[in-house]
């Protein structure tokens, strides 16, 4: 039961610009409340101010998902600001450094995979097990996952990247492992695959906009309480494993 009001509220990591900025201002285009989790206050006090000219109800969180004290001082000030949470997006995510454009398993640097780990798997886990005393508020809790076909063990897409696409692998698996817990709740959890999206991460060098790469998450977020649980879709529907 939302405890505070019946306005929806969602947190979206690393949403301070790319793919989370759009899938925080689509959120709120229809009618969430937004926590723009961001690490960098200027940034996150930057994207708050123009979701706000754009009509979006938002407030900055500052979140750094690799830290359990800012996580954990992040679910403090969302639970003193709204309540509750109805959706988290864990959109935050990083290639890590790469060698010409890829990561060659051969030459793997391990303090790469550590640090891509860090933030694209254990800060899903250490962000998710936070919010979930707020989200076990709301009537209709949706968590979505933000992966990377890149991290699909049958399309093997994309560049050789022996660190960033086995991060999604194991993402996706934490995913299913998330689902198998909730499967007797009304929490639906689900990973999702942007596309190829102009942001930062790709240097603006990718056919897809940041709103097209949002549209996937937007949609498991707000899926409905038959929705799907556990699985892996992009705008074409489900992506293999
Ligand atoms: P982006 O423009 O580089 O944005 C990444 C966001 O994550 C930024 O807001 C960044 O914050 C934040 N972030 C990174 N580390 C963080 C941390 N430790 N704590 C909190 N926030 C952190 O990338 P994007 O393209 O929008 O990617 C968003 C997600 O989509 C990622 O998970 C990525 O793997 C996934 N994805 C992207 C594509 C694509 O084609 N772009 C394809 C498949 C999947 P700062 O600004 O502070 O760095």
């Amino acid at each position: 039961m939302n405890n505070m009001n019946d306005t929806k509220v969602a947190l979206v990591t690393g949403a301070n610009k790319g793919i989370g900025f759009a899938i925080a201002q689509g959120l709120g285009a229809v009618g969430f409340r937004v926590a723009v989790g961001a690490r960098d206050d200027a940034r996150r006090e930057e994207a708050v101010k123009y979701l706000q000219a754009a009509g979006v109800d938002s407030f900055g969180v500052a979140l750094d998902v690799t830290s359990d004290d800012s996580v954990a001082a992040a679910a403090a000030t969302i639970e003193r600001t709204a309540g509750h949470l109805d959706v988290l997006v864990n959109n935050a995510g990083i290639a890590g450094r790469t060698d010409g454009g890829k990561q060659d398993p051969t030459t793997l640097d391990l303090d790469v995979v550590r640090t891509v780990l860090e933030t694209n798997v254990f800060g899903v886990v250490r962000v998710t097990n936070a919010m979930l005393p707020l989200l076990r508020r709301s009537d209709a809790p949706r968590i979505v996952n933000m992966s990377s076909n890149m991290g699909s063990l049958t399309m093997q897409a994309g560049p050789p990247l022996a660190a960033y696409a086995p991060s999604k692998t194991m993402l996706n698996g934490i995913t299913a492992q998330y689902a198998r817990r909730f499967s007797d709740t009304n929490i639906i959890v689900n990973a999702a695959c942007p596309g190829y999206v102009a942001t930062d991460f790709t240097g603006f060098n990718a056919p897809r906009t940041p709103e097209q790469g949002a549209a996937i998450a937007i949609r498991l977020a707000t899926l409905p309480d038959d929705g799907p649980r556990g699985g892996f879709f992009d705008d074409e529907g489900v992506v293999p494993w």
